[in-house]
């Protein structure tokens, strides 16, 4: 599994533009700036793939790509825009509802933590509509590079102590960086194992 054979599928914007779910499926979520984009490039050897979801007026979209031709991967949009006007938020807050409770292949999702912030507010919500869509998550510290050795441990422990309090929750929690490659094979084998 090397991440190759990923292309942009497409951006929806609503459940009737969703791809067939005829491939198992994982998905991104994390703060807008939290190291989403460089993440999805560096697991599937291609720069500048996930910039599109970047642009203005992508980032209301749920952005589906394939892996592997096994598998789609689905970027969600950034959360954590405090000034985005609240009708646009509830359209994607409703939206992300739909996905999360209907989407049969949706195996994980990955949940994009800045290994120097910890988690926040936003991505305790996250988590908690994870858990009532009853979609297993799975915690990934970004960023590594700009921690030393010592805060990574603190920082993974204060990410699992969050993490008890989450059903839904996957033990692991993976420590990358996309700019080193820290925890790239590691998350590219966790994705490739599921089934
Ligand atoms: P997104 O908004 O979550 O998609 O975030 P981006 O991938 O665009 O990254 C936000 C900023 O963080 C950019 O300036 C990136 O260059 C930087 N960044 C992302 N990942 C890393 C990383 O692993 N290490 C370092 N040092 N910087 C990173």
């Amino acid at each position: 599994f090397a991440g190759g054979g990923a292309e942009f599928v497409k951006g929806v914007v609503a459940m009737s533009g969703l791809p067939d779910g005829d491939r198992l499926e994982v998905c991104f979520a994390g703060r807008s700036n939290v190291g989403k984009s460089s993440l999805i490039n560096a697991l599937t050897n291609r720069k500048g793939l996930a910039r599109a979801s970047n642009t203005p007026g992508r980032t209301q979209e749920i952005n589906f790509f394939t892996l592997e031709e096994t598998h789609y991967l689905v970027d969600l949009p950034g959360y954590g825009y405090a000034n985005a006007p609240l009708p646009i938020v509830e359209r994607w807050q409703r939206l992300l509802k739909q996905y999360l409770s209907g989407r049969q292949n949706l195996r994980r999702a990955f949940v994009l933590i800045d290994a120097r912030h910890g988690a926040k507010a936003v991505d305790e919500e996250i988590m908690s509509l994870l858990d009532s869509s009853a979609v297993t998550f799975q915690c990934v510290m970004t960023k590594a590079d700009k921690v030393k050795e010592a805060d990574r441990e603190r920082s993974i422990e204060a990410t699992r102590k969050a993490l008890a309090r989450h059903p839904a929750a996957f033990p692991e929690i993976i420590m990358t960086s996309s700019e080193k490659g820290d925890g790239i094979e590691t998350l590219r084998a966790v994705i490739a194992s599921l089934e």
